[in-house]
């Protein structure tokens, strides 16, 4: 038996961000689920906000407002991979939040600072002690830049429209492609936490893998890292 175990232990973070559509929820759920980790989704957090913006009324353009109520909503995630939640006051809104009126309004409210530093404090609440997969824009470069895995997850702008429109159960393609492409634009250029590749984040490039594929990859950086750490452990005694 090898003295080196490669089981990853159960306060790894693993830190997956990318671009809109590129398969991050499907991906970060299956690598929560293959090694028992939990999971957070970081974007349903910033749809929860604006759906619950926009039913109150908020001018989600307006910068000053938007940031007034940030603090108001109180939004909670449930991070079983096998059934992630999403509620604001106490509401489940996993449906509403993949409405057409929170996606063109979500990139938005995504840049106010207000919103970004209220939610951060609840993404790393969550995050808590680790054993997670938090997928999101600035996980690995903001959030929690000490994730022992970071991975950006990308895939070409075709590829992406195809899976989510499907996922939306078949909405006109360039619709789709042109609302992921509208969210990379004001997601990668704010100015607070833009989207970028994370210092130390290895690129997986989607647009040729099946989803079994892109999960086997980053299980495997997972294993690797582990067997680094336990190798680390035994030199130094530990
Ligand atoms: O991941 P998803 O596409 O559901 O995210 C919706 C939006 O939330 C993104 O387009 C982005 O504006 C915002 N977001 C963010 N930072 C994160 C996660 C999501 O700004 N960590």
């Amino acid at each position: 038996m090898s003295s080196v175990d490669t089981a990853p232990d159960h306060s790894l973070v693993i830190a997956v961000d990318g671009t809109s559509g590129s398969g991050k929820s499907s991906t970060s759920r299956g690598v929560a689920e293959r090694l028992g980790l939990r999971y957070l989704d970081t974007g349903a957090m910033f749809r929860a906000m604006t759906w619950w913006l926009l039913r109150e009324g908020v001018d989600v353009h307006d910068v000053a407002a938007v940031a007034a109520a940030a603090g108001r909503p109180r939004i909670e995630s449930g991070t079983d991979p096998q059934a992630p939640t999403i509620t604001v006051d106490g509401r489940d809104v996993s449906v509403e939040i993949r409405s057409d009126e929170v996606n063109g309004a979500v990139s938005p409210v995504s840049a106010v600072p207000e919103v970004r530093a209220r939610l951060l404090d609840l993404q790393r609440e969550v995050i808590g002690d680790g054993g997670i997969v938090v997928e999101g824009r600035d996980i690995g470069s903001v959030v929690w830049p000490q994730a022992e895995v970071k991975v950006y997850l990308s895939a070409d702008p075709d590829a992406r429209a195809a899976r989510r429109a499907a996922e939306e159960g078949g909405s006109d393609l360039a619709t789709t492609q042109e609302s992921l492409l509208a969210r990379d634009r004001i997601d990668s250029g704010r100015a607070t936490a833009p989207l970028t590749m994370a210092e130390g984040a290895v690129h997986v490039d989607s647009t040729h893998l099946s989803l079994l594929e892109v999960i086997d990859r980053i299980v495997g950086l997972a294993e690797a890292q582990a067997a680094q750490s336990g190798a680390r452990g035994t030199r130094d005694g530990g």
